[in-house]
């Protein structure tokens, strides 16, 4: 019989990787996790049927015996593993069963002896694996074992490295936790020794560079402690390909340009070349602007230059809409006049394949000596309407607090014309295009410097240096929310990505793990995104995750139970005090409990809104507030009355839902969010609106910052 032994976990890892193995053997993984103190079941290697049994006297029946052969990954597949065995006799027998089974399922398999191990008590199973990302590099994740992890996916990741806190977060976030919790006879597992071991095996991928791949595959869990049954450990030969950790935020010129050149201005009013133009003039630009046209002449009252390098001042930043064979010549000469910053909206780059792509190339190059920075190519440019800078169409004022960052150029017009039409507003839109240069983490580490700003909207169809995502988004954070929805998260919208960009979209959810973990919020869509951006712009962050729904529709009373869960929020039951205050403050026939209906009177009397919030808010047993407006209800701002500015001052987030309101509905949605107060078509897109901002809060509390 042969003991394996190691000296250290690297030593095992470079001599495999020596012998250009693809993994490692189960009792060498078991080896090598040992050593980082995880804990596994009592096991011996055996070479021979003789060493078997001397194996499980030593470590005591009932035993389990598993194939050890360089060609069978999958043991029970192969037939390679026999369970729960009492005896020498039974031993010798499932010896010979075990390995008939592998020679006939595996023709050609080396069988190398099989590993006898102690067989653990049945309990929860649980998968830990790791993998590397190819954005985000060494990432974990956890799920409850059998088969429909795989067919449901229902797992969660993290990206490493990640503390205990995170590992018990992970197990929270998938559908059948409850299996965690003592479901049908099964012990509340040991939370504790299970984030142990999803900590540790994240170090050892973070550490071990050599590792491609781990699969703890199962882990049985007990009341008190965990045991890894199985370990796989795969081996890697290629470098770890993640890029830049830094965000690059020196976008001043870009962002906010002193001067400005038109590269390729138009005199024919429907040429981008002239809405550009025009666009910059009207939207007030304070600096110089300068056309540049080869035929020279004005355009707009402004007098055209045949080139960058014959306007007669210094230029910031140039607009580019010639068409992209020229492109390479114009950054020359924007490298000689000394040009920061490049907006190109031109397409025919890598938008159109390889040639493209070489372009491309040329032009960042070229860029990058002068030290310029790179909005696009293929992209509809860039506003800073606080400045006056518009340098898209259509043009879109409304100043406000929020800040857009949208790889798709219509979603970076969508976003500040929908905020506007709210009364909220926007503060910069980016489209970032074929993002050769800036890209969204380089914008959101600079807009979390930007005091105008107050929350960041993004849309992008993934990233290619993830770390650098995840530092952005985790300064950002700290002092606004950071709302990302990620395009291309099915298999279907992954190839639409391909399609109209050259980038590479990462999988969904390892994305908003990284994401969610540096305190960024994932939103499940554009209305969600839209939504989420005007609670946070209009109400403070709520400092609980308590919720109460003023309702005059029963049907919105039920609809909004349901979304509150949905969103993570808690439809708390109201005190029997604050119960016996609004019983003597409403008539008899509203029903005082959460939601409050105030039943379809709220009609003709709506004093009832302002008379129950007034109760509501002085409890203090709310977090955040919804009114439902469930009929058509005039002179809303008024009913309210004083409430808002109670609910302002108290930090409660108060949002309204107006439903069913016709003409009438019209006409109050626009003043009451003329006055601030957020106003949804449904319950659920208020509630969910809400509930991320609750995200929020529950990230800034991690965090120590709340
Ligand atoms: P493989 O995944 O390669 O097929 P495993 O080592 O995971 O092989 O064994 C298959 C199954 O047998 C496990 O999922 C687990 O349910 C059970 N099993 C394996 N080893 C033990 C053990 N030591 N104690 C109890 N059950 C075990
Ligand atoms: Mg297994």
């Amino acid at each position: 019989m042969m003991l394996w032994k190691i000296s250290d976990v690297k030593t095992v890892i470079d001599e495999a990787r020596e012998q250009h193995r693809e993994a490692l053997f189960e009792h060498e993984a078991k080896d090598l996790i040992s050593q980082v103190g995880l804990p596994t079941t009592r096991y011996r290697f055996a070479n021979d049927k003789e060493g078997a049994i001397s194996a499980a006297r030593e470590i005591g029946y009932p035993v389990v015996l598993k194939i050890v052969s360089p060609q069978v990954l999958h043991k029970s597949d192969a037939g390679g593993v026999a369970l729960d065995i009492g005896d020498d006799d039974e031993l010798s027998a499932s010896y010979d069963r075990v390995v008939d089974a592998v020679k006939e399922r595996v023709p050609g398999a080396e069988i190398r002896g099989v590993l006898v191990e102690e067989m653990a008590a049945p309990s929860v199973e649980v998968i830990v694996g790791a993998t590397r990302d190819p954005q985000f590099g060494p990432t974990v994740m956890f799920g409850v074992g059998g088969i429909l992890t795989e067919i449901v996916r229902d797992v969660s990741f993290r990206v490493a490295p990640f503390g205990h806190g995170e590992a018990v977060k992970m197990m929270g976030e998938i559908k059948s936790r409850g299996v965690l919790e003592g479901a049908r006879g099964l012990p509340v597992v040991d939370k504790a020794a299970l984030a142990d071991i999803i900590v540790k095996t994240s170090s050892l991928m973070l550490e071990n560079p050599g590792i491609a791949e781990i699969d703890l595959n199962p882990v049985i869990v007990y009341g008190d402690a965990a045991k890894i049954v199985d370990a796989r450990i795969i081996l890697g030969y290629e470098e770890d390909a993640v890029g830049a950790v830094e965000p690059d935020d020196d976008l001043d010129a870009v962002l906010d340009p002193s001067s400005v050149a038109v590269i390729g201005a138009s005199a024919s009013p429907d040429k981008i070349g002239h809405k550009i133009l025009r666009n910059i003039v009207d939207a007030g630009f304070p600096g110089p602007v300068y056309p540049v046209n080869p035929r020279g002449g004005e355009i707009l009252g402004l007098k055209a230059y045949p080139s960058v390098l014959d306007t007669p001042g210094a230029v910031d930043t140039v607009v580019v809409v010639v068409p992209s064979r020229f492109v390479p010549g114009v950054m020359e000469e924007c490298v000689q006049k000394g040009v920061k910053g490049a907006v190109i909206i031109s397409s025919g780059f890598k938008d159109i394949g390889p040639e493209g792509a070489e372009l491309e190339k040329t032009v960042l190059e070229t860029a990058a000596r002068g030290g310029i920075r790179v909005v696009g190519p293929n992209c509809q440019g860039v506003s800073n309407p606080v400045l006056g800078f518009c340098a898209t169409w259509p043009l879109v004022t409304g100043v406000g607090p929020v800040a857009v960052i949208s790889q798709s150029g219509s979603i970076a017009l969508e976003a500040p014309s929908y905020l506007a039409d709210n009364h909220v507003g926007y503060s910069k839109s980016v489209a970032l295009g074929n993002k050769s240069d800036v890209d969204e983490a380089d914008l959101i580490s600079w807009l979390g410097g930007d005091e105008g700003t107050h929350v960041i909207a993004v849309y992008t169809e993934g990233t290619d240096e993830g770390r650098k995502l995840m530092k952005a988004v985790r300064g950002a954070s700290a002092s606004k929310p950071v709302l990302i929805l990620k395009g291309g998260k099915t298999e279907a919208g992954r190839k639409a990505v391909l399609a109209h960009t050259g980038s590479m979209a990462g999988s969904g959810e390892v994305f908003e793990a990284a994401v969610s973990q540096s305190g960024g919020i994932c939103v499940e869509s554009l209305e969600e995104l839209l939504d989420a951006a005007k609670a946070f712009s209009m109400l403070p962050v709520p400092k609980g995750p308590r919720l109460l729904v003023v309702t005059s529709s029963g049907g919105a009373g039920i609809l909004s139970s349901d979304a509150s869960e949905k969103a993570g929020l808690a439809l708390s039951a109201l005190s029997q005090k604050t119960v016996d205050r609004l019983n003597e403050a409403l008539p008899d026939y509203c029903i005082i409990r959460n939601p409050l209906d105030l039943t379809g009177n709220a009609f003709t009397e709506p004093e009832m809104y302002r008379d129950a919030l007034e109760v509501v808010l002085e409890s203090g047993e709310a977090d955040m507030v919804l009114v439902v407006f469930g009929d058509p209800i005039p002179d809303t701002v008024e009913v309210l009355g004083e409430v808002v500015q109670k609910a302002e001052e108290k930090g409660v987030p108060l949002a309204v839902n107006y439903l069913g309101g016709a003409d009438v509905q019209k006409v109050e949605v626009d003043a009451l969010q003329r006055g601030g107060v957020p106003v949804y078509p449904t319950p659920e897109r208020a509630i969910t609106a809400l509930g991320y901002m609750n995200k929020y809060r529950q990230y800034m509390i991690s965090h120590g910052d709340m």
